[in-house]
C-alpha cells in the first residue's frame, strides 16, 4: 500500500502545502482520499491527471472536497475527454455539495463525470481496499477511514475531536494518519479537532506501528505539535509533508 501526501494543511492552505488530500495506491489502483484545495495540482506531480480510479471523501468541509470541482473541469475539458465517470464515495449530500459550488450547475449535474455513491459507517470495498468507516466527532457527518489491502492497514482520522471510535478503528494499524490541528489548550473547543497531545494519545491507545500527524493549521508550530505527540506516543512518529510518499 503506497501513500502519497497531496496536501496536508489544516483548514486553509499553507505556503508549502495544499489542504487535505492523499493518494493511496495498491495493485495499480489509485484512490484519492479527500480532495482539498490544491490537490489537483499536486496530483499531477506524482501521477497522470486522469489516472484516478475512485475518490473517497471523509466529509464535506471545503478543505476536504472542493478541488473535486476543479477536477471535474479537468475531466470534462481535457483534450482527450470524454472519460467514463469515476466513483466518488462520500457522505449523504455529496453531489449537492459539489453542485452548490457552481453558479450554474452543469446540465448533467456532474453525472457524466462522477458516479457519486453515499457511504455510511461500516464496511465497504473499493477496488483492492477493504474499507471500514467510523463516524467521528466533528460538526458535520465525518468518517475516519481504515483501508486494508495485502495485509497492511492505513487508518486516516479525517477531522475529529477526541473520539474513542477512532481508537477502535485504528487498532493495530500499520499507520495512523491522524489530524493534529492545534496545540494543546484547555480553551480548544470540543468535538472539532485534536491537539498534538491528543493525537499522540489516540496513537498510543490504538497501538499503531506508526503515527503521522497531519492537518496542522498553518499558524501552528509543527515542532510544538510533534513534541506534544512524542510525550504520549513512543512508536515511529512523523509529520505529513507535501508530496511525501511511503510504502506500508
Ligand atoms: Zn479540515
Ligand atoms: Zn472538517
Amino acid at each position: 500500500v503506497r501513500l502519497t501526501v497531496l496536501g496536508c494543511a489544516g483548514t486553509w492552505p499553507a505556503p508549502q502545502s495544499g489542504c487535505s488530500s492523499y493518494l493511496v495506491e495498491q495493485d495499480g489502483f489509485r484512490l484519492l482520499l479527500d480532495v482539498g484545495n490544491g490537490a489537483v495540482g499536486a496530483l499531477q506531480r506524482v501521477s497522470d491527471l486522469l489516472a484516478v480510479d475512485a475518490v473517497l471523501l471523509s466529509h464535506l468541509h471545503a478543505d476536504h472536497c472542493l478541488d473535486l470541482v476543479a477536477y471535474s473541469y479537468a475531466r470534462r475539458y481535457h483534450p482527450e475527454a470524454p472519460f467514463p465517470p469515476i466513483p466518488v464515495y462520500g457522505p449523504a449530500g455529496t453531489l449537492d455539495r459539489l453542485l452548490r459550488a457552481f453558479d450554474h450547475p452543469p446540465e448533467d449535474s456532474l453525472r457524466s463525470i462522477y458516479d457519486v455513491r453515499t457511504v455510511t459507517a461500516g464496511s465497504h470495498q473499493i477496488g483492492p481496499f477493504a474499507v471500514q468507516l467510523a463516524q467521528m466527532f466533528h460538526p458535520v457527518e465525518t468518517y475516519a477511514v481504515r483501508l486494508t489491502a495485502a495485509g497492511r492497514s492505513l487508518t486516516y482520522s479525517a477531522d475529529t475531536g477526541v473520539c474513542p471510535e477512532l481508537v477502535k478503528l485504528a487498532d493495530g494499524s500499520d499507520l495512523l494518519l491522524c489530524e493534529a490541528t492545534w496545540p494543546d489548550n484547555p480553551t480548544n473547543p470540543p468535538g472539532l479537532h485534536l491537539s498534538g497531545r491528543e493525537a499522540g494519545e489516540h496513537g498510543r491507545a490504538a497501538d499503531v506501528a506508526a503515527l503521522m500527524l497531519t492537518h496542522l493549521a498553518p499558524t501552528t508550530d509543527p515542532a510544538v505539535i510533534l513534541a506534544e505527540a512524542a510525550g504520549q506516543y513512543d512508536g515511529e512518529l512523523s509529520l505529513a509533508e507535501q508530496d511525501r510518499a511511503l510504502t506500508l
